[in-house]
């Protein structure tokens, strides 16, 4: 038997599993722009399942922005940003972000999930704890596994749980982690309950707003921004750059000390190459886009009243969720598979959702709006699910 034959056998029971359960996953292969009409394994479908939800990830502004940088910068950063690969082009995204947010400095770093895990492990460590919310984006929960501080999940939003946690006797530092804008849910955090119960137990609150920045608050500066709540108390702020933004990498914003500290102990951002710069300069293009087309977001907020008022009759299993996330629950993964499949056989995308990403038993369709879909494109999305869940209830 070959190393690779070994390799084979310990994993093909794995796969067998996950086909037996409903629960494989593939890839599809797009070409083309993103937006609503996408080419996908070659054919053509109307896409309800990207996070690019003003509409800006296949806007020719961000490309053009792109290509004229790489003819200035070429296609390589050479190195991390720590050595030379931080240049003009990131240095002006930090502060436009900083600005937008409303917040003293802002750090990029290359993913979401790379900040998350950075920024977890830079606050907190042995001896310490993380109070995370049950239903957090994965990075999270990992960010918080990984730094070797005592991990507990609260139940979803509970803040009677969460207080528990906090009273019980502690010599660590406690830092509360929770997502602003639930990322399978679309409901929003009790930032402002959060904030209170930080400060009456001497804790620290790290917030992820990866489906709100863009979406939420005057021109769209995000959940806090829309919530009124001031920097201060919410003083770690983790913003996604690959969702509205509808470029790819994220950010830290917060205060002069916090990023210094960032820069200084945030491996996944020490020990990283950087972005490439023409990425930075379409996701400059991307903000001013995102600031000042509010007829983006108000364009997005109709299409998801549109959505609820045609799906609510209709009989689908809507969940109580303002956001452009809409997921249908259906519960059953072979189920959800069935209903997405059926959808795309009519040429309509859309992501079933099963465990691991979300909790046994609440496997789900996960809609998601974005500001460039089209008011008939909401109908024939509604029209065809009610075909296909009433038959499958029958
Ligand atoms: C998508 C997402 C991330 C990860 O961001 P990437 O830039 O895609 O790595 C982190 N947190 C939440 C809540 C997300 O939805």
């Amino acid at each position: 038997m070959t190393g690779a034959d070994r390799l084979d056998r310990d994993l093909e029971p794995l796969l067998r599993r996950r086909r037996e359960q409903g629960l494989y996953r593939r890839r599809r292969v797009v070409s083309g722009p993103q937006g609503p009409r996408l080419h996908v394994d070659g054919r053509d479908c109307l896409c309800f399942c990207s996070n690019d939800y003003l509409g800006l990830a296949g806007h020719p502004g961000p490309a053009a922005a792109m290509r004229e940088a790489a003819g200035r910068y070429g296609a390589g950063s050479g190195a991390a940003h720590l050595i030379v690969g931080h240049t003009a082009e990131h240095q002006a995204l930090e502060e436009e972000l900083a600005a937008w947010t409303g917040r003293p400095r802002a750090l990029l770093f290359s993913t979401g999930y790379m900040a998350n895990m950075g920024v977890i492990n830079a606050l907190v460590g042995e001896g310490d704890r993380v109070l995370e919310d049950r239903l957090n984006h994965a990075s999270l929960l990992d960010g918080g596994w990984l730094s070797r501080a005592r991990m507990r999940r609260y139940p979803h939003a509970d803040l009677a749980a969460l207080e528990r946690e906090l009273a019980a006797p502690d010599d660590g530092r406690a830092l509360i982690v929770s997502d602003a804008v639930f990322s399978m849910d679309g409901d929003l955090a009790p930032l402002g309950a959060l904030a209170d119960l930080t400060d009456r137990y001497g804790a620290r609150l790290m917030i992820d707003d990866a489906h709100g920045l863009g979406v939420l608050g005057p021109e769209g500066a995000g959940t806090p921004a829309a919530l009124g709540i001031s920097w201060q108390r919410l003083p770690v702020y983790v913003g996604t750059l690959g969702k509205a933004l509808g470029t790819f990498g994220a950010f830290v914003a917060g205060s002069e000390t916090l990023i210094e500290a960032l820069i200084q102990r945030a491996r996944t951002y020490v020990f990283t190459t950087a972005p490439p710069a023409p990425v930075a300069a379409a996701t400059r293009c991307a903000l001013r886009l995102a600031r000042e087309e509010s007829w983006r977001r108000e364009r997005l907020s109709e299409l998801v009243n549109r959505f609820r008022r045609e799906a609510d009759p209709a009989g689908l299993p809507l969940a109580p969720s303002q956001a452009p996330i809409q997921p249908l629950l259906i519960g059953d993964p072979h189920e959800t598979v069935r209903l997405s499949e059926a959808l795309l056989a009519e040429g309509i995308l859309v992501s079933a959702i099963r465990p691991p990403t979300v909790p046994p038993g609440t496997a789900r369709l996960r809609i998601t709006l974005s500001a460039a879909h089209r008011s008939e494109d909401v109908d024939r999305l509604v029209e065809t699910l009610a075909r296909h869940y009433r038959r499958s209830a029958a």
